[in-house]
């Protein structure tokens, strides 16, 4: 006699239908943007679209926060979530909105530079969809994201991207916005994206520009200032002053021939000094195990602390991990200190911000202080 099987067709059809609408709502409420608070010194919140109208309406087009000064100065424009899939440069754009006050000059933040990628996350990569950061008033969620442009807002990819400069790419990055610069007004989605944040540099006429990522572990160029041959000197002085605070940070110039990229196309088409910052993010490294909350908070992981023990990565790296909390106070330390470093060589047009931590006040109270409570 047949044994019965344990469930019938009709039975799993049903439960395979359960769990696809699961995940339907899931993955449609990543489309739900989690609110930032504008804090004490954000004067205005517009749009990118208002630089480029062709971008308003669709999956692409962001918040942008403007932070101004009583006092005349320079303005520095600061991106975060290009790769939303590098949370500390995300939130170390977040604590500046929620936190900073401009006494001179203007600070323009734009948190989710690629807000589409902040709708899906990385096919294969089992990471999470969202992630929450503690706060006195109860925690604060996020979305984890995807490195690149939501395939959704931009379908289908070539077998090889050609960049508007002849750089040539595997296919998946035509949805890479730092490798779309300067970008296009008739391109490709995320082109246009990129050519918005041109329109926005040429308008607004930043003196400094600064893109704030992280990187894997393994990858050669992390806890780096990446500075086009313009803002070398700049980054190399701020990092010496780093230095002497006691935190290690190595400057790497950007490279002629790789081109696409924020820290050299912004310095090449415009008059800015161009910054990238990066961080270390094992949440996004190839040596990674389990791909948890944890590990996107704590940046503790087993594999990479054996990879550390037998210098197999450019970081150290012990059972402490990188924390969210450190990475994101070597950007604000390097931005602040980037910003006093640009203002004490242009004194007659500084930037002065205050209000926002530094490495020293995230590693004491956490981001969490530093993050509105939700509403
Ligand atoms: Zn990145």
């Amino acid at each position: 006699m047949r044994a019965r099987p344990w469930v019938t067709g009709a039975g799993f059809l049903a439960l395979v239908a359960v769990v696809v609408t699961i995940s339907a709502f899931t993955f449609l409420d990543m489309h739900r943007d989690r609110p930032i608070y504008a804090g004490p010194g954000v004067t205005r919140v517009g749009k990118l679209s208002a630089y480029f109208p062709s971008l308003a309406g669709t999956g692409l087009d962001t918040d942008v926060y403007y932070l101004e000064g009583e006092a005349p100065g320079a303005t520095v424009l600061v991106l975060g979530g290009t790769h939303p899939n590098e949370p500390g440069g995300f939130l170390a754009a977040v604590v500046l909105v929620e936190n900073a006050v401009v006494q001179r000059g203007r600070l323009i933040v734009i948190p989710r530079a690629n807000r589409s990628g902040f709708t899906c996350t990385d096919p294969g990569e089992g990471q999470p969809q969202v992630y929450h950061i503690p706060t006195p008033g109860g925690p604060r969620e996020f979305t984890f994201g995807s490195r690149a442009t939501n395939p959704v807002h931009q379908w289908p990819d070539p077998v090889v991207y050609v960049n508007r400069l002849g750089q040539q790419l595997t296919g998946s990055e035509v949805r890479n916005l730092n490798r779309s610069y300067p970008g296009s007004p008739t391109g490709y989605p995320t082109e246009r994206l990129g050519h918005a944040i041109m329109e926005l540099i040429r308008i607004e006429k930043p003196a400094l520009s600064i893109d704030l990522h992280e990187a894997s572990p393994e990858y050669p160029v992390i806890n780096a200032i990446v500075a086009h041959p313009r803002a070398l000197e700049l980054a190399v002085k701020a990092a010496m002053f780093l230095e002497l605070e006691g935190m290690d940070i190595a400057v790497e110039m950007s490279p002629a021939t790789l081109r696409g990229l924020s820290h050299r196309e912004w310095g090449d088409h415009t008059d800015t000094l161009a910054l990238l910052l990066e961080a270390p993010n094992p949440s996004q490294g190839r040596l990674r195990g389990r791909t948890d909350t944890h590990l996107v908070l704590t940046g503790q992981d087993k594999f990479y602390t054996q990879a550390g023990t037998r210098n197999r990565l450019y970081v150290k790296f012990t059972e402490r991990g990188w924390p969210l909390e450190e990475r994101v106070g070597r950007h604000l330390q390097t931005l602040k200190v980037l910003i006093e470093t640009y203002s004490a060589a242009n004194r007659a047009t500084p930037v002065v911000v205050a209000g926002f931590p530094g490495l020293v006040e995230l590693r004491k109270n956490g981001i969490g202080a530093y993050l509105r409570p939700p509403s």
